[in-house]
């Protein structure tokens, strides 16, 4: 099996989570989704639940320092020794500072970055069909600036450390898993 150490970066709707799950299935590895992780906790009414539920509801980003320690403590886990699918962090270039750290005092490198395209008109049809309870329309552009504003640097930053994968997501899903899968070099 191989193991692999992945970060998957998408605006929202890309199909990032889907793929990540279906990719990481394929790799032996676990799909670590941020925006589960805190869904979890604002289920389970824990502190961090409490403390970040107004800004998700709102779109916006959970605080760097406050994210660092989400994943830090993932990544220090057994079955993430081995390898892991990242989906959702790191979203700012601040987290990307701490993910190398993180990465650094947990003894994992970063084999690659996936990018997953989708043009803009068909991420807002897809956010509207799948949105949540509570996002109305003004939530899901909130998202989508959010992420050209504070994620599309980091896609440059590692597209300039040699590290990022460009991956169509605009087909189908057994078509993107494959591409994403022969992006990353791997046969499976
Ligand atoms: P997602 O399911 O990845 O779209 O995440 C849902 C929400 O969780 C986001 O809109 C943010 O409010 C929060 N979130 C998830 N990952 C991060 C992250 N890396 N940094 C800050 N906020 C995050």
């Amino acid at each position: 099996m191989a193991e692999l150490s992945l970060v998957f970066l998408g605006a929202p709707g890309c199909g990032k989570g889907t793929q990540a799950a279906l990719v990481g299935g394929r790799l032996g590895v676990p799909a670590i989704s941020t925006g589960e992780m805190l869904r979890a906790a604002v289920a389970e009414g824990t502190e961090l639940g409490q403390r970040v539920e107004r800004i998700m509801a709102a779109g916006e980003l959970v605080d760097d320092v406050t994210m660092a320690e989400v994943v830090g403590e993932r990544l220090g886990t057994a079955d993430a020794r081995d390898g892991f699918i990242l989906d959702g962090y790191p979203r700012t270039v601040a987290q990307m500072g701490a993910l190398d750290r993180i990465l650094a005092a947990t003894g994992h490198g970063l084999d690659a970055v996936v990018s997953i395209e989708v043009p803009e008109a068909e991420l807002v049809r897809r956010a509207l069909a799948r949105r949540r309870a509570d996002d109305s329309e003004e939530v899901v552009r909130t998202r989508l600036d959010v992420y050209r504003r504070k994620t599309e640097p980091v896609i440059a930053e590692y597209r300039q450390r040699g590290l990022l994968r460009e991956v169509d997501g605009f087909k189908g899903v057994e078509e993107v898993t494959d591409e994403i899968l022969s992006a990353v070099a791997v046969r499976v």
